[in-house]
């Protein structure tokens, strides 16, 4: 992984931002694989249990007439550096910033398991993807594929809501009894 210390200290992230806010380090995934093109046709890529995983809720979906598509997958440390450094540069407040994008090492994006998602119609990463179909679907259905909301309204992470990014965890083992 890149060096946090020094990426944090040029974008101007404070040394407790992680303690403060609650947020585990999140390693990069050593292992990708492709799912796709996302919705701008630029190749998104999971870990591969979380690939498997979401090919089956995508397939689930699909067949009761619910489209849903990858809008980001898989990013870098590095990827979310830039990310911050180009709306930095746009303008934008570094606290803001850090409301919707997670300091560069704790975004559950380096894991390879998380994913934006659009249902292809309404505008994607916007909270209006609550009041979709799509939405509606994962909230009854995603569990059961491992996949969890991350960031829910009021979220204690200082995250804004966003309906749109699920994260796949490993399904827990089946409990064996202590002996
Ligand atoms: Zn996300």
């Amino acid at each position: 992984m890149a060096n946090l210390e020094i990426i944090w200290a040029e974008l101007g992230i404070s040394a407790d931002y992680a303690v403060l806010r609650g947020l585990p380090l999140q390693p990069e995934a050593v292992e990708l694989i492709s799912i796709g093109a996302d919705n701008q046709n630029r190749d998104c890529q999971l870990e591969p249990e979380a690939a498997q995983a979401w090919r089956a809720l995508q397939d689930a979906a699909k067949t009761e007439g619910i489209t849903l598509e990858p809008v980001s997958g898989f990013r870098s440390v590095e990827r979310q550096a830039q990310l911050i450094r180009g709306k930095l540069a746009r303008g934008q407040r570094l606290d803001d910033i850090l409301r919707s994008n997670a300091a560069p090492g704790y975004s559950e994006h380096h894991t390879g398991r998380a994913l934006d998602i659009t249902d292809g119609a309404s505008p994607p990463l916007n909270e209006s993807f609550e009041q979709t179909v799509a939405f509606a679907w994962l909230s009854r259905r995603a569990k059961r594929f491992g996949f969890h909301l991350s960031y829910s309204r009021n979220n204690p992470h200082g995250f804004v809501y966003e309906p749109w990014h699920w994260c796949w965890q490993e399904q827990a083992e089946v409990r064996r009894p202590l002996s």
